[in-house]
């Protein structure tokens, strides 16, 4: 039995106006062959499938194909929506005859005339092997599923958790679905449902009991563990997107049974849209809490979500510094930018030297105001680290060289690349304790609180300016279809769509 395994993931903010370019993804680290199989196999989704595989009483013979990663960012180019798909197919036939293919991807990766690169891809991996080869792939909770997508996989198997801390598992999961079509001669029938809302991402979080992504995951948990259901799961897609036919989506498979994945599809998409509202953030006034942090004890962490980088925003925003330079901080403050020329000015002044930074200039937007700060260049260093928890379980990350800039007890940390500003690992590689701090701001809507809920004495989502807004159906959108809530109000009922057995 031979299985290639392959991964594309990158989640696309089409508000952001930098590109993402071939280059992105080879910066962040692309592998191939035998290569991905070895540094991948304890990381992430292809971590979990290869763990699972090799546990089968009869393993089979993995075959690396490619993996192409970058960091959330703009639209993909033509040329970078060519190669990637160039990449996965050279790679598949050079592979040979396979018995199945189990691919990890993120399922809101937009291009410049491909809006659905996934589904695209997908599409192209089934017609080069045909229509009895099994093809399974893992998706993002926040996956933009279509109907290309579910018309080329057999199972599609998403994240049940926000923050994402079930990687690992979701590639268990897609590689035990693989093995019951394999060996179990399981025959995969979906139910899926388009589910006409887009919801903030602030307020999600499966991790927090009574939550409604918590009573969520255990809906979606209760039915993967009945007999006859391969997977269930929920996407509340990539808010951020202004793509055609954005929505959220339900996607249960089945052994053989249409009837019981239509009855738990409509199920799921029928709660999904009833609980629409509890997704609703409250926001408070950037000013009131950085206030509020001033004036307390313990740590508090403010959440950036507009210029959340993991959300695909640029990481330059200004707002929460120049908020901060108000006020004289006892103990220290913590926040992060993505800002390559500042990193290069600092170069220039040197280490220990003071100038004054205009922050917010590169890439000139609508969202982020220029501020100019007097800072000393207190260290460089080289932001590598491995990143476990939401997002990551021992994912490698590079933000290229950085630089830590400081004004009292303000540090700025400033990065050459995107990734991960909330990450606890970016400020110690920084050489500063997050968990002692007065005040850390993170660029994530959500995903942080894995990190900071057990240590935060209080955490505030913050209304703020950036290309991953709160209120996104505020700002506008001119691809996708109406009516979608929360730009409309009105009345919808599930009826899920069906794709019998081959
Ligand atoms: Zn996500």
């Amino acid at each position: 039995m031979r299985i290639a395994l392959g991964q594309i993931w990158q989640e696309t903010n089409t508000l952001n106006p930098l590109a993402t370019t071939r280059e992105n993804f080879e910066t962040f680290g692309v592998l191939r062959g035998a290569d991905l199989l070895e540094k991948m196999s304890r990381t992430n989704e292809l971590g979990g499938m290869m763990q699972s595989m090799r546990v089968w009483s009869e393993p089979p013979e993995l075959i690396g194909l490619v993996r192409l990663p970058a960091w959330p960012a703009g639209l993909i180019t033509a040329a970078t929506f060519d190669w990637l798909q160039a990449e996965v197919l050279s790679s598949l036939r050079a592979a040979g005859k396979v018995d199945a293919v189990l691919l990890a991807l993120h399922g809101s990766l937009a291009g410049h005339d491909h809006p659905d690169v996934e589904g695209d891809l997908l599409a192209a991996v089934r017609e080069l092997i045909g229509p009895d080869i099994p093809l399974v792939a893992t998706l993002d909770l926040h996956a933009y599923v279509t109907p290309k997508m579910i018309a080329a996989a057999d199972a599609l198997v998403l994240f049940h958790t926000i923050p994402h801390v079930d990687v690992v598992e979701t590639g268990n999961r897609g590689a035990e679905v693989l093995r019951r079509i394999l060996y179990e001669g399981v025959r995969p029938v979906v139910a899926w449902q388009a589910v006409p809302a887009v919801l903030p991402a602030e307020v999600a979080n499966s991790e927090e009991p009574g939550n409604v992504a918590a009573i969520r995951k255990a809906r979606l948990q209760h039915w993967e563990a009945q007999p006859g259901v391969l997977t269930a799961g929920v996407a509340t897609v990539q808010p951020w997107m202004d793509v055609p036919h954005l929505a959220s989506a339900v996607v249960v498979v089945t052994d053989g049974d249409i009837t019981l994945a239509q009855n738990i599809c409509n199920e799921l998409a029928g709660d999904l849209w009833q609980a629409r509202q509890q997704y609703l953030p409250q926001l408070t006034e950037l000013a009131t809490a950085v206030q509020i942090a001033h004036e307390s004890d313990g740590l508090t962490v403010l959440s950036d979500s507009a210029d959340a980088t993991t959300s695909g925003s640029i990481g330059n925003g200004t707002a929460f510094l120049a908020e901060v330079f108000k006020h004289q901080w006892p103990r220290p403050v913590c926040l992060a930018m993505f800002a390559p020329h500042i990193v290069a000015q600092a170069l220039e002044v040197g280490l220990g030297n003071e100038c004054e930074f205009t922050f917010g200039t590169e890439p000139p937007t609508d969202f982020v105001e220029h501020f100019t700060a007097r800072m000393k260049v207190e260290k460089f260093f080289p932001t590598a680290f491995t990143l476990s928890g939401h997002l990551g379980s021992n994912l490698a990350i590079d933000m290229g060289q950085s630089v830590r800039l400081t004004s009292g007890n303000v540090n700025l940390i400033v990065t050459s690349r995107s990734g991960p500003h909330f990450a606890p690992e970016l400020f110690r590689a920084a050489g500063i304790e997050p968990f002692t701090a007065q005040l850390l701001v993170a660029k994530s809507p959500c995903g942080f609180r894995a990190a900071y809920k057990a240590v935060a004495q209080r955490i505030f989502n913050v209304r703020s300016p950036g290309c991953a807004p709160a209120n996104f159906w505020e700002f506008p959108f001119a691809n996708i279809q109406r009516p979608l809530w929360p730009w409309d109000e009105f009345d919808w009922q599930p009826s899920a769509l069906l794709k019998p057995a081959k």
